[in-house]
This record gives C-alpha cells, structure tokens and sequence, in this order.
C-alpha cells in the first residue's frame, strides 16, 4: 500500500511527528495504523442507513422504525421526489409527520449538537481563521457533550512541539480525536480555569479543581488537572457523571448473573480484603462504590481514605488524603484505626506502604476494601508479592478480587446477528445480536456499558487457605486456581453475549486485548 496514495503531505507530516512521539515514550506504531486513529483514512465499515450526513440533507429527524418503515419528523413534508429519493436510500417506507418549528429546531440542535463531524470542522476552522470567544465557549461545551453522550471518562489535552493533541479515554483506551492549534489549546485552558476557578496566571506549578454543569438535565461534575510539560499545558477533564456512577450492585450483577450469589456473600464479611482492579476508566470507583452502598450503613462504621474523593456516599465517613498539611496516606490510616472502623476503604494502593497498610488492616478483624492498577485477578496478587505484601496475611484475609473493564453494551435498536461465528466461538445455544443504529445511541449501534469481569473468590475453609498459603509462597497460584471461586473473562465475554447484552465484535476484541488468543 502507497501511504502517499492514501494521504495528504501535510497528513503524513502529522503521522510521523507522532510516530517519533510514540517512539520516544517506547510505543511501536505505525504511519498507517495512525493515520486510521485521525481518522485521515476511513477504516470500511457496515453501511448505516442512517447517517448524520442523511439527516441534515433532508432536515428530518427519525422517531421511529419497525420491520418496513421510518417514521419521521420534519418542519414540512417532504416533496414527491425527495420523499422517493430517501426511500430509496433508507430501503423502507417513510411514514412522515410534521411537528411545530420550534419543536423540531431544539430536536434537531440537540442532534447536531453532539456531530462530531461538525466539532472537527469547527477546530479546522479555528485553526485556519480565529473565533470570538463565545464561538470557542460553544466548541468546548460541544466536546464536553459529546464526550458525555459517548461515557468518555476523561479528555486529554497534550501539548506537543508544534500541536495539541485532544484525546477521549473511551471504555478505559484512548481514542485520537482532535488535533488542536497552539492558541486554541490554550483558549481552551483558560476557559477550564475560569470555569473551576484555577489560578489563571500562574503555569509553572500543577493545579486541580473542578466544576459542575447541567448537560440536557443531568448534573456532571468535572475534575481538571492542569499540569506544565516541555511545549505546552496538558490538561486532563475528568467526566464524572453521577448517574452512570451511582449504580447499584443488582445493576451491575442482576440476579442471573453466575457469579451473583458468591459476589453477594463475599462482600459482605465482617473481615477479609477485597479488591478491585482494572485499569483508569475501568469503573474500578463504581463498583467500589456499589458495594459500599449496599453493605449495612446504618449500623456499620464505614470510613474511607480517597484522594480524590469522587463521589460522596450517604454514612460512609469519607477523608480527602491532603499532603500539603501532613494528612498523608500513613497519617490517616493510623488516625482512622484508632476510630474504631468495621469496613476501611482505601481508594488505590499506589506503593508499598499502602499495600502493607491495608493487609495488616484486614489481618487485625476488618473488612477492607481497596483498588489496583492491573489487568486480570492473578496480576493482582502477584503486584501484592512484588510489593513486598506479606503472603501469610494475603492467604488468609483476601476474600475476592475483581478484575473488571466496561464494554460497550448493544443498543435496544440491536439485531439479530447475521453469522453464526459468535454463536460458534462462545459455544453458545443461541445466535446473539449485532449492532444496528437509532437515534437513541447517536446510531453508533451502542448504548451505556457494562462490566466484563474476571473474578476470583477464596472460600475461608482451611485446607483451601493452606493451599492458597503454599501456592502464593511458591509462585504456582494458577494451580492453586482450580480450589478457587473463579469466573474469567472469556466466561464473562460469554454470558454478556448469551444475555444478548454485547455483540461478538466487541467481546472478541476485548478478550484478544486481554490476551486471550482463543477461547482456550
Ligand atoms: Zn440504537
């Protein structure tokens, strides 16, 4: 393939600044695989009748679709021979209606409002031309939107030699999305600090702080770390989005869930150490919390030590780690220790000392939660050894761990799959779904997410702690493994897959980036 075929100079001037960039940091990519994360090259995807691009051509807005129309909403009816035009192009009957101009504009904004298409166009824009700062308030208040509707957990902005860079954390990966011009970059920066209330002079030192907004009637809080690197600010928005975090653990793990029965009985030990793990984006903090939320607040002191501390839990005494008056990790722990606790958390064990904290915790009669930074339920206590954990206390106090990572999860609008290869790589008795679009999901075929998880639980029997014991002291756990409770990814690929919650598509492509080569 001629790369000089497929892109513009000024395109492949781009790809290899940031090949070289990728090299510096030891990531090995090429010019095209970049090139396809900007978007310069369309990857080929499944033809969408119902494209942005078909909306704003005919000025409609779809309401509805059953087996052989569109039911759609226009300010005036269409003609005889647009009417046929778009039939034609949609492959069913349209079924229109008018509904009262103002109607269909505040419909019809709040759609185009989330087009990423238009975003990319305004940054181009701005970068060739300029904009007046309403125009700029607008552009940023549309990323934020569209990173919302799509459970982006965070929006980087990096500064490098001669560009920024604006990417979404997007189901826990980063997603290249924008390229931004010096100026509006810091355009950007300045609005986020006027916004939280940054120290707008001052770009030497790191600051944090956030700010809440309504976003179409729910309230989103935003946490922004401003840090200086070598060319420029980078900025970090973190999304925090109450509704999708404040689930509870029934949503998370219904009843018919395997693993439902065992989560429900080991989180709620009076003593133990239980984990979850998962990488930044996993929704590690949601299931933390769901667990917190249903354990028995009323008549259990619960105390947690977070930093930051993202969402406030109704009974649950919660400490804001704060090192520039001496509040450290250490100093709280030992303070809340002698508070009588039953359930301690401890938001993440980032080093050794936390590490160790938390086990003689668990080891001296409370329940203790915490999360870590790793990839599956195994890497989780080999990190625990490697930190110098003591492996008596971990035998006999961990309870669980919880590898998890969210997935994008069907929308309602999902058919029925067209191959029988899902069925085939999950073993499973029925066909599953694939991805449609709607209106609903902004036709990406995706709506919310859900967990996929890998879990381990440690029966408190005796003889199983014993192996366990041995098995840590000797480096074989995964032969210890078999004694265990465990459910792995693949099984949990498997049952979102015969729930008909996630297409096969997704499961595989998450399961091969866990490492999963098949489903051995
Ligand atoms: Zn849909």
């Amino acid at each position: 393939m001629n790369i000089k075929k497929l892109l513009t100079p000024k395109q492949i001037e781009i790809c290899k600044e940031e090949k070289s960039y990728y090299q510096r940091i030891g990531i090995k990519k090429n010019i095209l695989q970049i090139a396809i994360e900007h978007n310069f090259i369309k990857k080929k995807e499944k033809y969408n009748p119902h494209s942005l691009e078909l909306l704003k051509k005919y000025e409609i807005i779809i309401s509805d679709e059953n087996e052989t129309s569109f039911f759609i909403e226009c300010k005036e009816l269409l003609g005889p021979n647009r009417l046929n035009e778009l039939e034609e192009k949609l492959q069913k009957k349209i079924i229109q209606q008018t509904i009262p101009v103002r109607e269909f504009n505040e419909k019809f904004d709040l759609i185009l409002s989330i087009d990423p298409d238009i975003i990319e166009k305004k940054i181009k824009q701005f970068n060739a031309f300029d904009s007046d700062d309403t125009e700029i308030l607008d552009l940023l208040e549309m990323i934020l939107k569209h990173g919302i509707k799509n459970s982006v957990s965070d929006i980087h902005i990096n500064a490098y030699e001669e560009f920024s860079w604006l990417r979404y954390r997007e189901n826990g990966r980063i997603q290249a999305k924008y390229l931004l011009n010096k100026e509006l970059a810091e355009r950007f920066s300045l609005i986020l600090k006027e916004k939280s209330g940054i120290d707008l002079i001052d770009v030497k030192s790191p600051q944090s702080a956030g700010f809440t907004e309504k976003f179409n009637n729910e309230i989103i809080d935003f946490r922004i770390e401003i840090a200086p690197s070598i060319f420029g600010e980078n900025i970090v928005i973190r999304i925090l989005d109450k509704s999708n975090n404040l689930k509870s653990l029934e949503q998370l793990f219904p009843k018919e869930h395997p693993m439902s029965e065992h989560l429900f009985h080991f989180i709620n030990e009076k003593n133990g150490f239980f984990l979850v793990v998962g990488p930044t984006g996993s929704g590690k903090t949601t299931t933390l919390n769901a667990i917190l939320t249903q354990r028995d607040r009323l008549h259990e002191i619960i105390y947690t030590i977070e930093d930051p501390i993202e969402y406030k839990i109704d009974f649950v005494t919660q400490f804001q780690v704060n090192e520039s008056v001496g509040f450290d990790f250490d100093t709280a722990m030992k303070s809340i220790m002698r508070q009588d606790p039953d359930v301690i958390v401890i938001g993440e064990m980032r080093d050794k000392q936390s590490v160790q904290i938390a086990l003689k915790a668990s080891h001296s009669g409370h329940m203790v939660f915490s999360t870590l930074h790793t990839t599956n339920a195994y890497m989780a206590l080999e990190r625990i050894r490697d930190e110098g954990g003591d492996l008596f206390i971990l035998a006999y106090s961990l309870s669980g761990v919880i590898a998890q990572r969210l997935v994008p999860m069907l929308c309602t609008c999902k058919t029925a799959a067209s191959s029988e290869t899902g069925k085939e790589y999950f073993k499973s008795e029925v066909l599953g779904y694939e991805k449609n679009g709607c209106i609903k999901c902004n036709f990406t075929g995706y709506y919310s997410r859900v967990v996929l998880t890998d879990i381990v639980f440690i029966p408190p029997d005796m003889k199983t702690r014993y192996t366990f014991y041995m098995a840590l002291k000797n480096s074989t756990v995964l032969q210890a493994w078999d004694n265990l409770i465990t459910f792995s990814y693949y099984q949990s690929a498997q049952y979102l897959y015969n729930e008909g919650l996630c297409d096969h598509e997704t499961l595989q492509s998450e399961l091969f980036s866990l490492g999963y080569m098949d489903e051995d």
